[in-house]
């Protein structure tokens, strides 16, 4: 029978008030303006502990993903009593404590970053504690999930070392299937796809194959299952959809390799607008059209009330929750005081000839 939501029982509501529930990237409109920030009170409400939002994505310039980032490094700073900007993980049960929502940001696809190592860290002390290597398309890193993909670039690889160093972690949602496989091939490392569903169940190239689901794995990855109707395979009964997602993970990787990324759009118009300015990173054919829509953050708790639906044991659920992303950013993130300590140049960056004008 059909299930449209999941009732929340006690068993599943008191799982959900004690997990730290992780969603791994939520879209707040790409502009200077706080019209809809207040909003990601939302989150909290639905018991989430930290999300990460966009700062950048596709093909936004640098100057603009910049100006992002800082404005909202900024509205958040501004209220304290709210939210905490984390900058290390153990900011993350603080903020639970302190009864704040924990935000961190992310940037989907490393154009912005041009060949540019340097500014790596400069997102990365803004809050950036994710970026995914390529958006749809390809771009100095490797290819996307759409169009050709040549497989991880030289850049790519100095890219993702400059990534450990500072401690920001790469994600592969978006990028291409070569491209991915080289990433987990060369990171010492966990990558993530922070929010990508399975192309087993739904058939589309944003989609990941078993194949890259198990490498990811092995690489000590977790994916995050998104809430996108295009990608669920409908927009009809869409808890029901991400937990059968969910679970084609859970029985391919085992429990502790999956997270959740529900990937909320709060302003369609704004999503609309980049559907359209960036149209060559969503080509004809594959659904991308406006009204795409999402999970609410509001149906968290229904998604908990889901896995114990399914019967996984409790640690299975917490980790899905949150724990598992917690486990990649513990092993991961480096706090600001050991940012002087971030360890030697990159290698290769620090071999690399700098091109100069007059060379
Ligand atoms: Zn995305």
């Amino acid at each position: 029978m059909p299930i449209d939501s999941f009732e929340t029982d006690g068993v599943a509501a008191r799982l959900h008030a004690k997990a730290l529930v992780w969603d791994c990237h939520g879209c707040m409109p790409l502009r200077t303006d706080d019209t809809y920030l207040p909003q990601l009170l939302r989150y909290k409400k639905a018991g989430v502990s930290i999300i990460h939002i966009n700062v950048g994505a596709a093909n936004i310039g640098l100057e603009q993903q910049f100006r992002i980032a800082s404005f909202m490094h900024w509205w958040l700073q501004r209220r304290p009593d709210k939210y905490a900007l984390v900058e290390q993980v153990e900011d993350i049960p603080r903020a639970i404590d302190q009864g704040k929502l924990a935000v961190a940001f992310n940037i989907e696809g490393a154009s912005a970053i041009g060949t540019q190592l340097s500014l790596v860290s400069s997102f990365y002390d803004l809050g950036v504690r994710w970026m995914s290597l390529a958006y749809n398309r390809a771009n100095n890193v490797g290819g996307g999930c759409h169009g050709n993909d040549p497989g991880l670039s030289d850049f790519g690889r100095d890219l993702l070392d400059e990534m450990a160093r500072v401690g920001m972690i790469a994600c592969c949602s978006h990028t291409g299937y070569r491209t991915s496989m080289d990433a987990f091939e060369h990171n010492d490392t966990p990558v993530i796809l922070s929010h990508s569903n399975a192309r087993a169940l739904t058939d589309h190239p944003r989609n990941i194959p078993d194949e890259l689901i198990k490498a990811c794995a092995k690489n000590g990855g977790v994916i995050g299952i998104n809430g996108v109707g295009l990608f669920l395979g409908g927009n009809d009964r869409m808890v029901e959809r991400l937990i059968h997602h969910v679970d084609h993970m859970v029985q391919l990787v085992g429990p502790e390799h999956v997270g959740l990324g529900l990937d909320f759009c709060f302003d369609g118009l704004d999503l609309d607008e980049i559907l359209d300015e960036f149209a060559d990173s969503f080509p004809d054919g594959h659904g991308y059209a406006p009204g795409i829509r999402f999970i609410e953050p509001e149906r968290m708790p229904e998604i908990t009330a889901g896995l114990v639906r399914l019967g996984y044991p409790e640690n299975a659920i917490l980790g899905i929750l949150g724990e598992n992303f917690y486990r990649i950013a513990k092993r991961v993130w480096k706090s600001p005081s050991t940012q002087a300590q971030r360890g030697p140049e990159t290698k290769s960056w620090r071999e690399r000839p700098i091109p100069t004008k007059h060379a």
